[in-house]
């Protein structure tokens, strides 16, 4: 039975969603549109198959296509990051980002080993060692320890010299590139020199970046470093996943982390879909995609540059903005709540000093979904044009009704100018189309 009479409800919820992603600009920079082709495969048949252990190495029987599925994914994956077989090889198993880091450390730490990642608020992952004041917020706090490194609060820049410094102190044993709300390419040589002047291993974690490195819009780190993990449904646009390469001589560490250490079986079906993701990544026209992602997050940030906005490092080699709220006197809470009311997607998203982590002081944008649905510069015009409106309306409502998040939401609801952006905004944005549907 077809879902839409099995589930109406569920259904329902999907088809409202999908309303949504369809009237709205979607500017959060970890999302993305999937293809079709990626759909189809991740609502096959193969969610039902059991497949623990390695291609040729199961537990279970009825592997045969599995194991083929796991090859051919293995494969693409080295050959979309130009990746040389005898020198690396990849696990394609994790189930997302987060487990996926998890389970690298798990491969290269013992429990309570030292690790140094970006800080939160400085743009670095959630699990990348974070914690607040006593508060070990994230597992790679808990179950190792954690020294963060910062971003200079002049430039915005990763502080290269103070993480130097930090590091000879700390004595890490692993150290990690890469991060979320970062707007800028990575010093991967220097990393490693710091590294080896400590003896720590290098992880790069490119989540986000992924697919602009595979179409070589940003330098690869591999050349420096010995595990490098991404997920797939960030700028590569595939299916929620992940990937952990390694070094050769760790491949048995990272496998056996992976599993039996984190996970049990694997989800066929994601592998599938990522194995469709990573053939379209190593072609022309995912190249020409990326560079027309980092054109627009150029465009949309020189255009707010104009407007005298503050975004973090004055631009962007990447796929995303960080918009310092702070000097026009908003929050990211509150720009967030307007432009969802006007079908605008970003997130707050703490800025370097912010005092409150419960009240960031600016937004994060990424270009990456829009650009899928067709969006080129002269579309991003329009977009900054709408969101310097919300900044406008914001800054009017607080006015109005003084600095509580509660009193702004409230008086959203009842805003004439909310209300005429909002259908602005979905009518703009119903003319471009959607890439992916199979219901
Ligand atoms: C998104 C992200 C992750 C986590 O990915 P999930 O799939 O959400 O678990 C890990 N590291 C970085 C740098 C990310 O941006």
């Amino acid at each position: 039975m077809e879902l839409k009479e099995q589930d109406p409800e569920v259904y329902g919820i999907i088809k409202a969603e999908e309303q949504r992603q369809q009237n709205g600009l979607e500017l959060i920079a970890s999302e993305n549109f999937t293809s079709k082709a990626v759909m189809e495969a991740m609502g096959s048949c193969l969610t039902n198959k059991y497949s623990e252990g390695l291609p040729g190495a199961r537990y279970y029987g009825g592997n045969e296509q599995i194991d083929k599925l796991e090859i051919l994914c293995q494969n693409r994956a080295l050959n979309t990051f130009g990746l040389d077989s005898t020198e690396w090889g990849v696990n394609v198993q994790s189930y997302s980002g987060s487990t996926a880091n998890f389970s690298a450390f798990t491969a290269l730490l013992e429990p309570n080993d030292r690790l140094m990642g970006l800080n939160l608020p400085s743009g670095g992952h959630l699990s990348h060692g974070y914690y607040r004041g006593d508060t070990k917020v994230n597992a790679s706090a808990k179950y190792f320890q954690s020294l963060p490194y910062d971003i200079d609060p002049q430039t915005g820049l990763v502080d290269y010299d103070d993480l130097e410094k930090l590091a000879k102190r700390f004595r890490p044993k692993l150290l990690i590139a890469g991060g979320s709300a970062y707007p800028r390419d990575w010093n991967y040589q220097r990393m490693r020199t710091i590294a080896d002047s400590v003896g720590a291993f290098l992880l790069t974690d490119m989540s986000h970046y992924g697919g602009l490195v595979a179409s070589k819009c940003l330098k690869s780190p591999f050349e420096y470093s010995d595990v490098v993990t991404t997920t797939t449904h960030k700028s590569l646009r595939g299916p929620r996943a992940a990937l952990i390469f390694f070094k050769k001589s760790l491949a048995s560490r990272v496998n056996f982390a992976v599993f039996p250490c984190v996970q049990g079986g694997p989800h066929n079906h994601a592998i599938a879909a990522v194995s469709v993701q990573l053939k379209e990544a190593s072609t022309k026209e995912f190249t020409e995609y990326s560079k027309q992602v980092i054109s627009n997050a150029k465009m949309l940030g020189e255009i707010l540059i104009q407007k005298k906005y503050k975004i973090v490092t004055d631009g962007t080699d990447t796929h995303l903005i960080l918009w310092d709220l702070r000097p026009i006197g908003l929050t990211g809470s509150k720009l967030e709540a307007l432009c969802d009311a006007v079908h605008i997607t970003v997130n707050k998203n703490s800025v370097h000093g912010d005092r409150s982590a419960f009240s960031p002081g600016g937004v994060r944008i990424g270009t990456g979904a829009l650009t899928s649905r067709g969006f080129v510069e002269k579309d991003f015009e329009v977009v900054a044009e709408f969101l310097d409106r919300c900044v406008q309306i914001s800054k009017e409502i607080q006015s109005n009704v003084g600095k509580k998040l509660t009193d702004f939401k409230r008086a959203l609801e009842t805003n004439t100018e909310v209300h005429n952006l909002a259908a602005e905004v979905a009518d703009y944005s119903s003319v471009f189309p959607m890439p992916g549907r199979i219901l």
